[in-house]
């Protein structure tokens, strides 16, 4: 749905995008994840035709600078703070938002009520909080259903139930069929939402693949989680002397270990021999945290 080549953009002599390549496919959630200045927000910005660049972006197959016009008209774009009008009301802001895109008839408390604003259709938005500001933007990009949204940094700035509240309707949006870009460097929320990731640092694409292929490619195991009744350092020292057992961290009665999967029932048996009881024991995937720390170490 998205294509995008040999990106390059450079503000004053700083070099914001590096020359990358990339595909976003149709249905899929795909997030752009990096540390600050990696270079999301410009790489959005170029999609959306916002700014100048050297590179070529289409979506399905249309060139955004030639096809500007009719490209915008098939995306919904969440910019990274949304800024409203504080003496209109959300249903007013909708209106003006639905004229600026040229959209006659769309059903404007319908929109609102997915969002779960129907009830403050007529209040003014300058008394929103935060999280009501971002689901009416979240409405704002709906205008016009649609197929593709462009989100940047949708739950910056949210506490946890309204972070909850958009990763659900992201999530719901997909399952209906709308291809999703999102910048984030919320780890847990890329983790959680997208089907690939494109780990960015200094302007380059250091990685892309799904989050489990990324695992792989860096050897980083599956953890070994085991609560037991009574650790102590002897039991420690016992699993550590387990061949390929690389690491044992120990919080409380928890044991994580990071071991290849082969050297688990070893492990099991030898606390068990020990005369230790194991309450729980539990696989834990490796995380996209583990995952992002290692890249940008390795690029740097
Ligand atoms: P963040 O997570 O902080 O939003 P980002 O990954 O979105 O970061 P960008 O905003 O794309 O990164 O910025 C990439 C680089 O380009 C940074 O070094 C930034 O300072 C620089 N940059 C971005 N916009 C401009 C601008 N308008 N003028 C000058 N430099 C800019």
């Amino acid at each position: 749905m998205i294509e995008v080549r040999g990106l390059r953009k450079e503000y004053d002599g700083v070099v914001a995008v590096d020359g990358i390549s990339f595909k976003v496919e149709k249905g899929e959630i795909f997030a752009l994840l990096g540390p600050n200045g990696a270079g999301k927000t410009t790489t959005i910005k170029a999609i959306l035709g916002l700014i100048n660049y050297e590179g070529e972006i289409s979506i399905n197959g249309m060139n955004v600078v030639e096809r500007g016009k009719e490209v915008k008209k098939k995306i919904g774009y969440l910019p990274e703070s949304v800024a409203f009008y504080d003496n209109l009301t959300a249903l007013q802001t909708l209106q003006f938002f639905a004229e600026l895109k040229g959209i006659k008839d769309a059903d404007l408390m319908k929109l609102l009520k997915e969002v779960g604003l129907e009830k403050d259709a007529n209040r003014k938005v300058g008394g929103f909080s935060k999280g009501m500001l971002q689901r009416l933007g979240l409405a704002q990009c709906l205008l016009g259903e649609p197929e593709l949204l462009i989100l940047d940094e949708p739950t910056t700035g949210l506490d946890a139930v309204g972070a909850y509240e958009v990763r659900n309707k992201i999530r719901e949006l997909n399952e209906r069929g709308v291809t999703i870009l999102l910048s984030s460097h919320i780890l847990s929320e890329v983790q959680e939402l997208s089907h690939r990731v494109a780990i960015m640092n200094k302007g380059k694409i250091i990685a892309i693949d799904t989050v489990e292929n990324l695992s792989k490619k860096l050897e980083i195991q599956p953890k070994l989680r085991l609560e037991l009744q009574r650790p102590s350092n002897r039991i420690v020292n016992l699993v550590k002397e387990i061949k390929s057992v690389k690491d044992v961290k120990v919080d409380g009665n928890i044991l994580e270990i990071s071991c290849p999967p082969s050297a688990k029932l070893a492990i099991i048996n030898a606390i068990e021999e020990a005369g230790i009881k194991i309450i729980d024991f539990k696989t834990v995937e490796p995380t996209l945290e583990e995952i992002f720390i290692k890249m940008v170490k390795e690029d740097e």
